[in-house]
């Protein structure tokens, strides 16, 4: 058995992992399936999560927050990306891509005003970049916000929305001025105003519990008041989202692989083939083994742009890094936990079928595992392959 010897974590934070695992053993794993087999999550999942403070577990303490540090904060993603990753990502939408995007770019009346009802649960955020027309290519969004009198009036779509229809508020990006990114500006729209509609999106290959919703947006009318960070700013404050974001995804995707891990030794051990334990087939071995210094490799990088970020350092490229090579490596352990577990990897019974459906889109979204690369090839060269 091999031990566990994650040296550099405080016993502060070997607490929190446990104390999230035995929510998540308690409050989710014992349903995902069914979630799953229902395409969705009951609601008063939300008020579990606030209750428990994961809903806004980093975000600073004076505004409802659990004041976690990056690197404790991958200890509850990890630990729900174990247990679902439909629920990991209402924590990591919360969390990162709205709520510390509102810490840090909102006014204190924005942030007042939306922040302390997100810690509670009344109030959930979304994040809306991605449009029917680009994805990639985000400094291409067309979704209009012409000025109307004091305000603004927004119209266009967005497509593929976590959250889009179970939340209160959207930081929606709009393009005011002309193309490219210095064209773009973020507004936070409350997706109860006239002229917004969010469709639930189904039929997704895996996270089929979470909610995903196409967005339309006729003429809605919101002050300036709502206009997030400076005009012409948008296209920074998306991306400072996502370097969050895909913290808090790589560190779900570690949760991912350390299941199939789990999952995969239990069964090795127990099943029986040619009179004797597959675990002890060489080849069975070998799945095995890649998979444990996948998930290894993956939570370290993971630390890694977590404690940047917890200096105060730079940690775009570190985000990259451990959201690309931890999202393949938990695409790879998944695929390798359903070889190991044969037919019964196949079927429901067991959570590694599901483990590969949700570990599916994360070589997609917040950026592709090709959109990585260029970040890091950018950093290398200096070159941006994205002008
Ligand atoms: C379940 C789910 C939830 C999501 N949640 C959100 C959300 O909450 N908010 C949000 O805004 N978006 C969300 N998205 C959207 C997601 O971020 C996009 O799907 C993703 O960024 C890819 O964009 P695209 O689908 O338009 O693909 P495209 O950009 O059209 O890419 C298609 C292919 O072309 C490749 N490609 C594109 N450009 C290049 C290049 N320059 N070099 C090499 N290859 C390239 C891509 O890597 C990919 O393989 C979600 C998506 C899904 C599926």
């Amino acid at each position: 058995m091999i031990r566990r010897v994650d040296f550099t974590l405080s016993s502060e934070q070997e607490l929190i992992r446990e104390s999230a695992r035995e929510f998540c053993e308690r409050e989710i794993q014992p349903f995902a399936r069914d979630w799953d087999r229902a395409e969705e999550l009951p609601r008063e999942l939300v008020g579990k999560l606030a209750g428990a403070g994961f809903l806004a577990a980093s975000l600073p303490e004076e505004l409802g927050g659990g004041g976690l540090d990056s690197v404790s904060y991958t200890l509850l993603c990890e630990e729900l990306g174990r247990a679902d990753s439909s629920v990991r990502g209402i924590v990591s939408v919360s969390n990162g891509l709205f709520g510390k995007t509102v810490a840090k770019w909102g006014t204190p009346d924005q942030r007042e005003a939306w922040l302390p009802p997100l810690a509670s649960g009344e109030a959930l955020g979304c994040y809306a970049l991605t449009e029917p027309g680009c994805g990639s290519d985000a400094a291409a969004l067309a979704l209009r916000a012409e000025r109307d009198g004091e305000g603004w009036a927004l119209t266009g779509s967005k497509v593929f929305i976590t959250l889009g229809s179970w939340a209160s508020v959207a930081i929606v990006f709009a393009r005011t001025g002309g193309e490219g990114p210095r064209g773009i500006t973020a507004f936070l729209v409350p997706t109860d105003a006239e002229g917004f509609e969010a469709r639930p999106m189904k039929g997704k290959l895996g996270l089929r519990a979470q909610d995903t919703a196409e967005l339309s947006l006729d003429g809605v009318r919101v002050p300036d008041s709502a206009r997030l960070g400076d005009e012409g700013q948008g296209f920074k404050v998306a991306m400072s989202a996502l370097d969050n974001g895909r913290i808090s995804l790589a560190a779900g995707c570690v949760g991912i692989a350390q299941g199939c891990l789990e999952t995969s030794v239990a069964y090795a051990r127990e099943r029986e083939a040619f009179k004797r334990p597959i675990a002890g087939f060489q080849l069975v071995q070998e799945l095995l083994a890649e998979m444990h210094v996948d998930t290894e490799a993956a939570r370290l990088l993971t630390w890694r742009a977590a404690a940047l970020a917890d200096a105060g350092k730079p940690y775009t490229t570190e985000a990259a890094v451990a959201k690309w090579f931890a999202s393949e490596a938990s695409v790879r352990a998944a695929n390798a936990a359903v070889q190991v577990l044969g037919g019964y990897g196949y079927v429901d019974e067991y959570p590694v079928a599901k483990y590969l459906r949700d570990a599916r889109v994360t070589t997609l979204y917040e950026g592709t595992s090709q959109i990585q690369k260029l970040i890091v090839g950018r950093a290398l060269t200096g070159e941006s392959a994205f002008a």
